[in-house]
């Protein structure tokens, strides 16, 4: 039978070109260095893993501006069967409601999924609101911080979960369909494989859905659909510079550093 597994990835601006639009609050995405959320390739690995082992397909989804393509590209590249960039005008703007609203409705319209799976976090946002918020909408069992999956009975359809809690691991067994959230650091993501990445280029496995495929109210989606507000004091910080060098020796340095804490009242 096999398992038919989603995942959820979205591409977000690398840590280093994070950027804010002081007058809209939201992040200036144009023009920045992107890359795939890093913990989404824990979820990708873990989907990944899953279908070589019992059987099935992994299909990646994005809900993004087309730029997002590259990022379907890579996943594809690790061995992802398909992808669906997940894109509209309506879409855009949205907060973590009106996101996982439309995610959800993807999911929807997929129909025969067994196992939704998202990173923990975004490097971009980091709310860690969206998988719990696709449960919610589907009314599925959610499970978050997952490790791995340990057992699937296809027989019962469900599947038991570990996760790895700071003082203890903890053990769920949850009826399919299911969503989780894979814990960051929990897989060792796969490369991109040449062999995968020219399929991309023959068979061009990535379709586009956008409103006219999904039929939303767009009083549900993008900013329309967002009851968050960004608050005007959104701002980027200023990053305090350095005031001088320490050279020297390590012990020396470190003395002089020493000396320089006490002076200016940090060290008593
Ligand atoms: C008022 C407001 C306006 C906003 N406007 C914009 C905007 O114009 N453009 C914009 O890009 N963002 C915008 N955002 C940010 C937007 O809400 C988040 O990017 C989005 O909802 C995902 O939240 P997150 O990054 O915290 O994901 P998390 O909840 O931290 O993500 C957890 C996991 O969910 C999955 N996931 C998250 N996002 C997606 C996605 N898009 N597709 C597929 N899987 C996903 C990934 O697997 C991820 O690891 C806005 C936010 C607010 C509050």
């Amino acid at each position: 039978m096999g398992l038919r597994i989603a995942v959820g990835i979205k591409w977000v601006p690398n840590n280093q070109a994070v950027r804010f639009d002081e007058k809209t609050g939201t992040l200036i995405r144009e023009g920045v260095v992107s890359v795939v959320n890093p913990h989404d390739l824990d979820a990708v690995e873990l989907a990944l893993r899953l279908r070589d082992k019992y059987g099935g397909s992994v299909v990646a989804m994005s809900m993004s501006p087309p730029s997002a393509t590259k990022g379907l590209e890579h996943v594809l590249g690790m061995g992802v069967d398909e992808a669906i960039l997940i894109s509209d005008r309506a879409f855009a703007g949205a907060d973590t409601l009106a996101t996982s609203y439309v995610i959800s409705h993807a999911l929807e319209r997929l129909g025969d999924f067994d196992l939704a799976l998202f990173g923990q976090e975004t490097i971009d946002s980091s709310t860690a609101h969206i998988p719990a918020q696709v449960a919610g909408w589907l009314g599925l069992p959610y499970v978050y911080y997952v490790n791995d999956v340990e057992k699937l009975d296809e027989g019962q359809r469900s599947i038991t979960v570990r996760r790895l809690l700071e003082d203890r691991a903890e053990w769920y067994e949850l009826a399919l369909p299911a969503v989780l959230g894979v814990a960051m650091k929990s897989q060792l993501p796969r490369p991109v494989r040449l062999s995968h990445k020219l399929r991309v280029r023959t068979e061009n496995p990535i379709k586009t859905w956008s409103n006219e495929f999904l039929k939303l109210d767009p009083r549900c989606t993008g900013l329309r659909g967002s009851p968050t507000i960004v608050s005007k004091s959104t701002w980027t910080p200023e990053v305090p510079r350095r005031k001088q060098i320490i050279d020297g020796p390590p012990e020396e340095a470190a003395r002089k550093l020493v000396d320089i804490l006490f002076k200016e009242g940090i060290l008593r």
